[in-house]
């Protein structure tokens, strides 16, 4: 058995219905269910018994202890995060309490477990910490790509707890002793995807006629990964990273965020056309840029290619073909999130946008 946490949000819910589509070893799920962890992503396991879904606190040492003893996972994937940079300029206790204090106490409760373990078992588990190439900092136009030797600049409060939780990782392998691998990946899309960040939120706001909100002049470059993708590279590192290694994943696919929305706009042109004939282009609208806000990331994931053999299926064509398309097929997945606290938060964000 694995334990995965946050296997409700975007990234691990995907990851969950993969490793049960690919493999018969069972996965405990430990979710708190934030706004942002969705039961009904993983709504295809039900009644599956490979799947035990537990809702509670990264940060709950007892419980997570409780279910160490109980279930004997053979690795842990920590995805639990609060992962949305906006919500951290806003207000960053939540940041601090799950991605820091909350990684501390998984470590130290997976700490105690590991050490219980008979010999053969601990030399064969593992820790492994889904992180983000945010906590590099931001890239110079001309500047090469992040490599895994990249100093951590982290500028936002999402990046700077990430940072804090990566460097927490390392130290519970080099004082401890602990199994762990750390992924650093860049940004993610496709299915499931919540409809606060870019992608989704410029689907669903273009598909209710609504005002598609670009921060500032929109050349914001980043560098995106079909999330199927990701889910694949981290199967990849837990099978055959080396131990204490980190791994930059990423998919070679650097895009200013406007070409993004114009990507989108065209794809639903095409797909799903508006009644009046118009391009769903003309809703863009710019609005005043975020502070801190990070004008380039891009990843070098050489590493993973070289030595794990790892690369991605999908081109940012395809992915991003799929991903309009899942939202086209899932309106009723759509207005689920769309509702209540998600609602509010939205209203305060792009009022008048
Ligand atoms: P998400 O916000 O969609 O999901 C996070 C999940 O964690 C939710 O289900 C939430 O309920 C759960 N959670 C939050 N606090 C918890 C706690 N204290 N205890 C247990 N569960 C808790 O995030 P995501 O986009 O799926 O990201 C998953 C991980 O991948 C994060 O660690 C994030 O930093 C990292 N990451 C994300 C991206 C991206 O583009 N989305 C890129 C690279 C890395």
């Amino acid at each position: 058995m694995i334990l995965v946490t946050g296997g409700a949000g975007f990234i691990g819910s995907n990851f969950v219905l993969d490793w049960l589509a690919q493999s018969d070893e069972p996965v405990l799920n430990l979710d708190k269910l934030t706004y942002a962890g969705n039961r009904r992503n993983l709504a295809a396991l039900e009644g599956d018994a490979r799947h035990v879904f537990v809702q509670g606190d990264i940060g709950d040492s007892g419980l997570v202890a409780r279910l160490l003893a109980e279930h004997r996972p053979r690795a842990v994937l920590n995805f639990a995060a609060e992962s949305h940079v906006d919500r951290s300029i806003h207000g960053a206790e939540d940041f601090v309490q799950t991605n820091i204090v909350g990684t501390f106490r998984l470590l130290e409760a997976v700490r105690g477990h590991w050490l219980d373990l008979p010999e053969a078992e601990r030399a064969a588990f593992r820790f492994l910490h889904v992180s983000t190439d945010e906590v590099y900092g931001s890239l110079a136009p001309d500047a090469p790509a992040f490599t895994e030797q990249h100093a951590y600049e982290p500028n936002s409060p999402y990046s700077a707890s990430k940072a804090a939780s990566d460097h927490l990782v390392r130290a519970w392998h080099h004082t401890h002793g602990l199994p762990v691998l750390t992924t650093n990946c860049s940004n993610n899309y496709g299915p499931f995807h919540f409809p606060e960040k870019l992608i989704p939120l410029m689907i669903v706001n273009a598909l209710a006629g609504k005002p598609l909100p670009v921060y500032g002049d929109g050349l914001q470059v980043r560098d995106w990964l079909y999330v199927g993708d990701h889910c694949s590279a981290i199967r990849r590192v837990l099978e055959a990273g080396r131990v204490g290694e980190t791994y930059n994943v990423g998919g070679w696919n650097e895009k200013p965020n406007i070409e993004i929305v114009h990507t989108i706009c065209a794809l639903l042109d095409e797909l799903r056309p508006r009644a009046d004939g118009l391009s769903y282009a003309t809703q863009i609208t710019h609005v005043k840029d975020r502070p801190g806000h990070d004008r380039r990331y891009a990843i070098d994931a050489r590493k993973i290619e070289r030595e794990l053999g790892w690369r991605p299926a999908e081109t940012f064509e395809t992915g991003i073909r799929k991903t309009v398309q899942w939202y086209l097929d899932h309106a009723d997945w759509v207005a689920e999130v769309q509702s209540g606290a998600y609602r509010a938060w939205v209203d305060t964000q792009y009022q008048g946008a």
